[in-house]
């Protein structure tokens, strides 16, 4: 692996996936991805080749992110092996009303992505922490940074704001929206596939452990279920979705819980784990019987519906939908329920083309087309660090 190389990071919490893309190629070929799960205790590392031929899998203790690039980097061949490589793209979730472009990574633009910590306490204290490791490993090669709130950055002053004081709009408390880097692929994807629709108005659904979804006019983004932190919207794996405030005054004035507490509820104990108090993964619901499993998938199905609706009004129509990310893109069941609550929009499923994926879920002679696309934000980090690495050079 002696060609010039990229390699893409993505810090969650406990986990670091990473990828590695050939800079030499226009077409940014992936040649490895790759993910250790549950740092901070024993995880699996495992990494793999284009081909989906396994090249590393066993297990590891890490104790932190530092500790699992130190591993990453010496796998011979491995997706942080020096030679070739010509730089970093991260995903960084937060990046504030004035970080909307990919960027750079220098000191200022680190203390200005570790001050938006209190903004994605899961997200941007394990991209801090990947940065501030491989520059100490690789000092001298660039890193961008690309914010998920970056695409949503053009929102108009309704969409953008809370019906709060202006002077708090200003300290930057803002509808910021997330999952930018996604859209951004979907709208490319769906430029080169069906310009027309592309150049419409569309609702995409980002459904994964995270979900949120986005109202495209043009290819550009308008309106985001998600606001001023990735808590908003939608249900998810385990964070509640939107929430009246004063469930959370309650929570503090009734029951005495701290913020720390309180924080740690509306991230990890919410969503579809807490509703349904049997698991936070969508594939385990759909297969219990348990009462609460179901109520928790109907719960998900309803909200991606009324949101769809919701989106649909902003953009004041609907020339199509999209599904992406993990369950958008492998649930048949969760995007035919969706869309069968659809109909009224003009949407008329096809059974099979949903069954085998796609791309097109509906009919011929359905009214709107819906489309199952799967996401690639690693490919859309790739695209602007060679950009910006290139700009460099
Ligand atoms: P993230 O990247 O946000 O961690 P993903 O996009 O990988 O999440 O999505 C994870 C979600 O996708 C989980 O809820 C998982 O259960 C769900 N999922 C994956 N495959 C399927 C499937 N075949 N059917 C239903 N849900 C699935």
């Amino acid at each position: 692996m002696q060609d010039r190389r990229l390699c893409v990071l993505n810090a969650g919490s406990s986990s670091l996936k990473f990828a590695v893309f050939g800079a030499g190629d226009d077409a940014l070929p992936r040649l490895q991805s790759g993910e250790i799960e549950r740092i901070g205790s024993e995880g699996r590392m495992q990494v793999a080749a284009s081909d989906g031929k396994v090249l590393h899998d066993r297990m590891v203790t890490t104790k932190d992110h530092a500790a699992a690039l130190s591993l990453l980097a010496e796998l011979p061949d491995g997706p942080l092996d020096k030679r070739g490589l010509i730089g970093f793209g991260h995903r960084v979730v937060h990046g504030g009303p004035d970080m909307a472009a990919p960027v750079l990574v220098d000191s200022v633009t680190l203390a200005k992505i570790e001050a938006l910590e209190p903004l994605a306490p899961l997200h941007n204290p394990p991209a801090v922490a990947v940065l501030k490791a491989l520059s100490d490993l690789f000092a001298g090669l660039p890193h961008v940074a690309c914010f998920d709130t970056g695409f949503h950055r053009g929102h108009p002053p309704v969409a953008d704001r809370f019906a709060i004081p202006d002077a708090l709009y200003r300290e930057g408390v803002r509808r910021y929206g997330f999952h930018g880097l996604s859209y951004e692929y979907i709208g490319g994807a769906l430029a080169e596939r069906v310009p027309d629709i592309a150049l419409g108005r569309v609702v995409v659904a980002h459904l994964g452990s995270g979900a949120s979804m986005c109202a495209l006019a043009g290819g550009r983004s308008i309106d985001s279920s998600m606001g001023f932190t990735a808590l908003d919207g939608l249900p998810m794996g385990t964070r509640s979705g939107s929430l009246d405030a004063g469930v959370i005054l309650w929570l503090q004035q009734q029951k005495g819980w701290d913020v720390g507490r309180v924080e740690r509820f509306l991230y990890a104990d919410c969503g579809l784990k807490g509703l349904s108090g049997v698991s936070n993964d969508m594939r385990t619901l759909l297969a219990s019987s348990a009462p609460l499993a179901k109520l928790a998938v109907d719960y998900f199905v309803y909200h991606v519906a009324r949101t769809a609706g919701a989106l649909a009004a902003a953009l004041g129509g609907i020339d199509g939908m999209v599904f992406t990310a993990g369950i958008g893109e492998r649930s048949p069941e969760i995007r035919s329920r969706v869309l069968h609550r659809l109909r009224w929009l003009g949407f008329s499923i096809d059974e099979a083309a949903n069954q085998s994926g796609g791309p097109l879920l509906t009919r011929a002679d359905s009214a709107l087309p819906a489309y199952a696309i799967p996401t690639d934000e690693e490919l859309v980090i790739a695209r602007h660090t060679r950009a910006m690495v290139q700009g460099t050079q």
